[in-house]
């Protein structure tokens, strides 16, 4: 044998004893996590990157109060803010549907920001009670979800868009107040918040105002990866809204072919302000493709076929 052939030999028994070390230090390691359980400080809670929270929640027991399922969804069957259906994609696990009395919230805890908000709007939640402007941590949120709070939005150059608006509740102050949960925000430049997306918001009051009846869902789709602010709060990529409008003696199973839907599609991006919302019409067909979630889904399928196809033009 060589010189170097017993160094090459001595350097792989070294490299094998090494890799015998480590295997052994893994199998502790696994064994204290298995002796320790779900209970021990190792169980991953709150991570702040999303992604890891999508690889944590896997092992996480479900919330007592309950996940997304189809039990859930049964409970918001007679909702009256969710006549028109219930927006569902794929994946139901990132679906915390939150009754917020005055609107309906899916919230998705690995974006903590909502999937969507949904509500009827009519003259009788009009008003002219003074804005609450408190922003707080949805207390609806089960205890073991991450509660955004106003630190999150801080200094993040993004504004606390709200879907649901606080101006489409102004009947009483407890409604108003409901508005300003965190489940119902999310990051918008504040020129989309102040810009088309609020004279939309203007546009639908100005048809309840004159009787008609509205039924709006909002919500965001995000890029993948996806961009956040504070502790992973998702910021996204564009703002999607359906508003479905009824006629004052209409009622929702009158939904058919001829009625008439608005559907938009802002990009939180720069230079939104300088549009009209009108620019943004799209089709419900267009926002499904994008965001994953099929809407109307309570209408009879034949008209959702039509309405979801056109682009309406007010
Ligand atoms: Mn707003
Ligand atoms: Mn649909």
């Amino acid at each position: 044998m060589t010189a170097k052939r017993v160094r090459q030999g001595r350097r792989g028994s070294l490299l094998r004893t090494f890799l015998c070390a480590i295997s052994l230090l893994l199998q502790s390691r696994l064994l204290l996590v298995a002796c320790a359980g779900p209970s021990s400080a190792l169980r991953p809670d709150v991570p702040r990157d999303p992604d890891a929270g999508r690889q944590a929640r896997r092992s996480v027991p479900p919330a007592r109060s309950g996940p997304a399922s189809k039990g859930q969804e049964r409970a918001f069957a007679n909702n009256v803010h969710l006549a028109l259906g219930i927006p569902t994609d794929d994946d139901i696990s990132d679906d915390r549907l939150l009754d917020e009395r005055s609107f309906v919230v899916s919230y998705n805890p690995i974006r903590r920001v909502p999937n969507w908000a949904a509500w009827r709007l009519d003259r009788s939640y009009l008003g002219h009670v003074q804005r609450t402007r408190a922003f707080r941590p949805d207390p609806a949120l089960p205890a073991d979800l991450y509660r955004v709070d106003a630190s999150d939005y801080r200094h993040s150059g993004y504004d606390r868009g709200h879907l649901c608006p606080s101006a489409d509740r102004e009947d009483s102050s407890d409604d108003n107040a409901t508005t300003f949960v965190f489940t119902n925000t999310q990051p918008q430049l504040h020129e989309l918040n102040a810009g088309p997306w609020e004279r939309l918001e203007q546009y639908e009051r100005l048809r309840a105002e004159r009787g008609e009846l509205l039924y709006i869902v909002a919500g965001g789709v995000f890029s993948n990866p996806f961009s956040t602010i504070g502790h992973g709060v998702a910021v996204p990529a564009a703002n999607f809204k359906i508003v479905v409008i009824l006629r004052a003696e209409q009622k929702p199973a009158d939904v058919d072919a001829r009625t008439e839907v608005l559907a938009v599609l802002m990009p939180n991006e720069p230079g939104v302000g300088l549009h009209r919302w009108t620019e943004y019409l799209t089709s419900v067909d267009a926002i499904e493709s994008a965001s994953g979630y099929d809407f109307l889904n309570a209408i009879p399928e034949g008209v959702q076929r039509v309405i979801e196809a056109h682009i309406a033009r007010p």
